[in-house]
């Protein structure tokens, strides 16, 4: 068996390294692509990359590769069992989206809906304006995530929220925004050592799970990210159950 498996590698490298895959797998959601521990989205902007990423042609579509050492969202993906409610047409609120490194693979994903993009850096902010002017799907929104009345004139239904902020009042923002948008559903991206530094991330984590339950929201996965991200956990949550 370990020879087999060394021939796949050597096949995955060969095929990567002329920029080609010649057979996909299904992937965990709309438009993206898993081989082995490799993530791809369909590019909606063919041609262009975001972030230095490789393109890759996958049966004649290309095809940018997601690196989970640089976004949470496909750490998540590779480590969940369970699918995320992304659709191609989901309407996503992405909240501290930076200059759209991961906010790019979820334009991908929901190619047909829309991703609304809120940061509150005027530096990050420029960048991600760029972005948006060739991505047609992606609104940015230069907005502090913590008062929704201060952008909700801008957003109309969400269908999921996605929030990666690292601040210490991190859970009260996601719950303020999900309750405020009525979303169904969403993803908190944890990042433990700004809500505190000096506790054990894990107490961390299972005093955020508790908070979330206790304001009604039913968190289906709580996923340590600290394979790909230290002092890093996703709680995928759903509302209204
Ligand atoms: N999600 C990004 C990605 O994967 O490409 C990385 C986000 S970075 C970890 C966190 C971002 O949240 C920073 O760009 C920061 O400026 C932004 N941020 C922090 N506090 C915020 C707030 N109150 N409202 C909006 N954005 C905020």
């Amino acid at each position: 068996m370990p020879c087999i498996t060394l021939l796949l590698v050597e096949v995955f490298d060969q095929l990567m390294s002329d920029g080609r895959l010649t057979s996909s797998n299904t992937g965990p959601l709309p438009n993206v692509v898993r081989h082995g521990d490799s993530l791809f989205t369909a590019n909606a902007v063919p041609g262009a990359t975001v972030y230095g990423e490789r393109l890759v042609d996958i049966d004649g579509i290309e095809h940018r590769q997601w690196n989970p050492m640089r976004s949470k969202l496909a750490a998540l993906l590779l480590l969940c069992e369970r699918e995320l409610p992304l659709k191609r047409d989901s309407r996503v609120l992405y909240l501290g989206s930076a200059s759209g490194t991961t906010a790019s693979h979820v334009s991908d994903i929901c190619s047909e809906g829309i991703v609304y993009c809120v940061e509150v850096s005027q530096r990050s902010f420029r960048d991600l304006v760029g972005l948006c002017e060739v991505r047609s799907n992606m609104i940015p929104i230069m907005a502090d995530a913590s008062l929704p009345e201060g952008f909700d004139s801008m957003v109309e239904r969400v269908d999921f929220v996605y929030q990666d902020i690292a601040q210490r009042q991190q859970t009260d923002i996601f719950l303020t925004n999900m309750r405020h948008f009525e979303a169904p559903a969403g993803v908190l991206m944890l990042k433990s050592r700004s809500v505190d530094v000096n506790r054990d991330p894990r107490r961390v984590f299972a005093e955020v799970k508790g908070k979330l339950s206790a304001e009604g929201l039913h968190v289906v996965e709580a996923v340590e990210l600290e394979r790909y991200s230290k002092d890093h956990a996703a709680f995928v949550v759903e509302a209204g159950l």
